[in-house]
């Protein structure tokens, strides 16, 4: 009996007593105001007043060591006896230490879970409150970015004189006005015809609802329909302030990295919201947004939707992308072989 509760409770340790060279195998528990040791081989034992101990600091996975001065040291794994038997820690840096070397998990959980906030900030927090500032920006600064963003492109050479016959851009715009009638936001819509040498067969609308056609997009679509369509998505990206939103989601990732890092200019961001415009395309989210905006209302109106995933077709093959150089904001159209499989799953349905 006594034999058996000894083991149960017992922490195994080797005893090196400094005269001897062989560390002995002991059991150790507590007798009263003692540490008992039994030699493991021949029961023989010995005891330690705990107050003569000095256990080693708790480090971790470390093994502790319990020195007694004039009987050497005692090995052993660390229980959780010993924090009863010796309460007090040695110091308050190993205390820490110790601390930290057992929260190490808690620490990366934390610390991965800080990490996962930040991303999660960056990647909803920042688009919801970008559509929200987007939401509530008065008409005159969409008017400002977008006059700041058309003397760019107007600079650049992008915005010439279309070749369109004037009939011709009568009956679009015409069309166009019956398509976007009565949909939000639809009295800030106007067409631009444009020459745009260097900007391919291409469409792209500025926070202020202007919306710029290029003559070779024109000439590119098999016939009306297929202009209109992509003007419906040029309307829906309009709709849904595509534009400032991804231009107030970059300035916002370019004013956070700027407070981290000490560069906090607000001004020097609202500076650069024409270049932002310009250089950031639009996300993939927008769109699709933007596309199924156009399906819907082509069908509202009563337009093929064929005629969406015709000119995308059309405007895959002659790869615009290469054409609108530098500028994101007007690259970004070249429709991906998912959005012309989701055009002609559409078309179809
Ligand atoms: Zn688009």
């Amino acid at each position: 009996m006594s034999e058996r509760s000894l083991s149960m409770g017992a922490i195994e340790g080797q005893w090196h007593d400094g005269r001897s060279s062989r560390a002995r195998a002991v059991r150790l528990d507590r007798a009263g105001d003692a540490l008992r040791i039994v030699d493991a081989a021949d029961g023989s034992q010995a005891f330690w007043p705990l107050a003569e101990v000095v256990p080693s600091a708790r480090l971790g996975a470390t093994p502790r060591v319990l020195r007694r001065a004039g009987h050497g040291q005692i090995e052993c794994a660390d229980a959780p006896e010993l924090a009863q038997w010796f309460p007090s820690p040695p110091s308050r840096i190993e205390a820490l230490a110790d601390w930290l070397e057992r929260r190490r998990t808690a620490i990366l959980v934390a610390a991965l879970g800080a990490g996962l906030l930040v991303f999660a900030f960056l990647r909803i927090g920042v688009p919801w409150a970008a559509a929200e500032i987007a939401a509530r920006l008065p008409e005159a600064v969409e008017d400002e970015v977008s006059r700041q963003t058309a003397a760019v492109l107007e600079r650049a050479g992008y915005l010439r004189a279309s070749g369109l016959p004037q009939a011709r851009q009568d009956a679009l715009r015409a069309r166009f006005a019956a398509l976007v009638a009565g949909q939000p936001r639809h009295q800030r819509m106007r067409l631009h015809f444009v020459g745009a040498r260097g900007l391919g067969a291409n469409a792209f609308v500025l926070p202020d609802g202007r919306i710029y056609v290029t003559d070779a997009l024109v000439r590119l679509a098999g016939d009306d329909d297929e202009v209109l369509a992509v003007l419906a998505h040029e309307a829906g990206h309009h709709v849904h302030r595509h534009g400032m939103r991804q231009a107030i989601e970059s300035s916002s990732v370019l004013l956070i990295a700027g407070l981290a890092f000490g560069d906090v200019s607000g001004s020097s961001v609202a500076v650069a919201l024409p270049s932002v415009l310009l250089s950031r395309g639009y996300s993939r989210g927008h769109e699709r947004e933007a596309d199924a905006y156009a399906m819907a209302l082509l069908r509202a109106r009563g337009l093929p939707p064929q005629a969406f995933a015709r000119i995308m077709r059309r405007l895959s093959e002659r790869a615009p992308a290469s054409d609108a150089g530098p500028l994101g904001y007007l690259s970004t159209h070249p429709p991906t072989p998912e959005r012309i499989e989701a055009a002609e799953r559409a078309a179809r349905e």
